[in-house]
């Protein structure tokens, strides 16, 4: 199969759909693979690398997307790539197109075959391809609320790990799932004293399990929540129900009751967030200040480390990516039932239930 790589042109984002090495293995199983030029330059990996794998190199986005049969990429299609996508193509990305019936529509016009990285499965149901992105965001949340923490960007002005004879931060971690155990963690890995909540004791039995005895596991309710966010210096937002809004687990009256300089760093901001008070922000404006206490809601904390979050991201991808190049979609599909699930647009039709859901479809 011919496969394409193209340079992400949306704004701010750096990561690329495959790393040198994944060119190396579709080359050996005897694919061709064109590379635009400087695609991975952002995450560290250059054109002579890519050659060195096997790869061609080409100038020009539309030669990518006009000599391949499969692209893969990292985020949805923008307004700019609608009219490259060819029919028949296998696009291989985050779609998230229940958040856009815009690229929705473009992307049925297209008679392309759209397979979503959001939507494929494991056997146990889990959503491996968005798994490393929330390892990724979970570490950044103690990086970033460390460096909110301190007195010049407004913070209580403590340093996470304390010191001999001062004692640690304390970070209070909402959710116990892929964020939530990351953040607690990183946190543990500090020496700041962690607590951390869930919903669902399975979590909290593992956690108490696996983590040292300076993380301590609650259940998670209104009242041990306004409890602990009087005392903790950094709270982590990571709860997640799936497919609908993140529940407003610290109301705005509860911000009052924090000391000045409290940090909040709710990552769950893609799904509203689980902060009342939260508003999605950028990487180039990340924090804002309501009742002294300081939030950090970047909603694609990923991007600020792509070398990172590249190669985490495609050492799940490649998998596929290697089935979709040597069986075709169809077999591939066919054989995995976990990859038919990416399925979500095939030849000018919606194919995923629930994007079929989130739109009216007025012409
Ligand atoms: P996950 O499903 O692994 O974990 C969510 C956890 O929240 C589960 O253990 C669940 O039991 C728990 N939970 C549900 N209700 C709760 C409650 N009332 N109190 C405490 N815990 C509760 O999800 P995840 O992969 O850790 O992702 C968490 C969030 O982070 C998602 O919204 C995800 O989209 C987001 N995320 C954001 C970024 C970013 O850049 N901002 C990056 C990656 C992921």
């Amino acid at each position: 199969m011919i496969v394409g790589v193209p340079k992400e042109i949306k704004n701010n984002e750096s990561r690329v759909g495959m790393t040198p090495a994944g060119v190396l293995e579709l080359v050996k199983n005897g694919h061709t693979v064109y590379v635009q030029s400087g695609a991975g330059e952002g995450s560290g990996f250059f054109n002579s690398d890519y050659q060195q794998a096997g790869a061609v190199i080409v100038d020009t986005i539309g030669q990518v997307y006009a000599m391949s049969e499969m692209i893969v990429k990292v985020k949805e299609p923008i307004e700019e790539e609608y009219p490259l996508i060819q029919k028949g193509q296998i696009v291989f990305t985050y779609f998230h197109f229940a958040s856009s019936e815009r690229l929705t529509k473009a992307m049925i016009a297209s008679k392309s075959i759209c397979i979503a990285y959001e939507t494929v499965e494991d056997e146990d149901g889990s959503l491996p391809l968005l798994t490393p992105m929330s390892e990724v965001a979970g570490r950044m949340a103690i990086q970033q609320g460390a460096k909110y923490l301190e007195k010049p960007v407004k913070g209580r002005g403590v340093l996470l790990g304390g010191v001999p004879g001062v004692a640690p931060g304390k970070v209070l971690v909402l959710g116990a799932g892929v964020v939530g155990i990351q953040a607690a963690k990183m946190a543990a890995g500090l020496g700041a004293h962690v607590t951390i909540m869930d919903v669902n004791m399975k979590r909290l039995r593992y956690v108490n399990d696996v983590m040292p005895n300076h993380v301590v596991t609650e259940f998670s309710n209104e009242y041990n929540i306004r409890r602990h966010i009087k005392t903790h210096d950094l709270i982590i937002g990571g709860v997640l129900l799936k497919g609908s809004k993140a529940p407003n687990l610290i109301t705005r009256d509860m911000l009052k009751e924090m000391r000045p300089g409290t940090v909040i760093v709710d990552v769950a901001v893609d799904q509203g967030g689980c902060v009342e008070t939260t508003k999605a922000t950028t990487h180039e404006d990340p924090i804002y200040i309501i009742d002294d206490v300081v939030h950090y809601a970047v909603a694609n904390m990923p991007g600020a480390v792509p070398h990172t979050s590249t190669m985490a991201l495609t050492n799940v991808t490649l998998p596929y990516v290697l089935k979709l190049a040597n069986l075709g979609w169809e077999k591939a599909c066919s054989l995995d039932p976990g990859l038919q699930k990416g399925l979500n647009i095939l030849d000018g039709e919606v194919v995923y239930k629930e994007i079929i859901e989130a739109f009216t479809w007025e012409a």
